[in-house]
């Protein structure tokens, strides 16, 4: 899928490309810049085009249909340019459809993980399911995410925003809440978790941690992050993020597997999940608890393993 992806693009640009392609998904501002000289577009129609790289990344054993979705992230260089994030569905085999990470959760997870405090558009291959467009309501009811998606010409595109896509929503605001689930990543004092002085904290943990610091819990306060370790040692974390309406939430274990696929590229395949030899959560005491859902996510690829679960206050 990679290498069709990157056919439609000048040879000049594959190597380019394909370095993002290892590199976490990440396409820096001033790559974006290059691209959209030498393609002769526009930002927009860029991202279009990469979206089929993006979905290069797709992990689909169930419905081996794979989705790409692109991010592009809030931070401008000096150039007004901002960095793209690539993301992909991942599906668990053994498991609920509802376990499912949708493409354009991926995509923000990928530009969270690099502290974006926000996406201001995102392009995909075609106007994001009911689920997406509610966890994506989430990000910001002040400034509408826009969506871009291709309007059927070869290179043509259209746009909309969320607020079109979901009228009459029910968001954050019905809750008492400003929304903008990214926000924690500029905040001046991310919720300062501790975990009990007398666990063992490694470096895995500590990663756990982090991540659950700068995880979105407004309604339930239970802020969660995990952690997991491949056998040869990398590291890899997501943070929780919750939605008003519940279920379109992300699990800190599911942003941890899809920054570990993202970051491992486009080769990274279910096999890839079998070699985790670790997996640590790290969560505050709530009503509510990530743990259950964790662990059996755990369990449909690495049953070998067991959670490893600690509480911060
Ligand atoms: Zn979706």
């Amino acid at each position: 899928m990679l290498e069709a992806a990157l056919t439609s693009f000048p040879k000049t640009l594959r190597t380019e490309l394909e370095q993002v392609a290892v590199r976490g998904g990440k396409v820096h501002p001033d790559l974006v810049q290059h691209l959209c000289r030498v393609l002769n577009i526009d930002v927009d129609a860029l991202m279009l085009r990469l979206v089929p790289l993006a979905a290069a990344y797709g992990v689909a054993p169930v419905s081996h249909f794979s989705v790409g979705a692109v991010a592009r992230g809030q931070r401008l260089d000096s150039n007004g340019y901002a960095a793209l994030y690539l993301g992909a569905n991942m599906e668990f085999p053994g498991r609920a459809l509802c376990f499912s990470l949708h493409a354009e959760q991926a995509a923000v997870a990928n530009a969270w993980n690099n502290r974006e405090s926000g996406i201001t558009s995102l392009a995909v291959s075609a106007v994001p399911c009911g689920h997406c467009r509610q966890f994506l309501y989430e990000l910001s009811e002040s400034s509408p995410l826009r969506i871009v998606f291709p309007d059927g010409t070869r290179h043509g595109y259209r746009q909309t925003d969320i607020a079109e896509l979901l009228p009459g929503a029910f968001g954050p605001a019905d809750l008492g809440h400003e929304g903008n689930m990214m926000a924690v990543n500029i905040a001046a004092d991310p919720p300062p978790l501790e975990i009990e002085q007398n666990a063992s904290v490694d470096a895995l943990v500590r990663e756990a941690l982090k991540a659950a610091r700068f995880s979105y819990a407004p309604y339930t306060r239970n802020h969660a992050g995990c952690a997991v370790q491949l056998q040869n040692g990398r590291i890899f974390s997501g943070s929780y993020a919750e939605n008003a309406a519940h279920n379109p939430g992300l699990s800190p274990l599911h942003a941890a597997l899809s920054n570990m696929r993202m970051a491992l590229g486009p080769a990274s395949g279910p096999e890839d999940l079998q070699k985790v030899a670790r997996c640590v959560l790290v969560e505050k005491a709530a009503d509510i608890s990530q743990r259950e859902l964790v662990t059996t996510l755990i369990s449909s690829f690495a049953p070998q393993i067991a959670l490893e679960y600690y509480v911060a206050e």
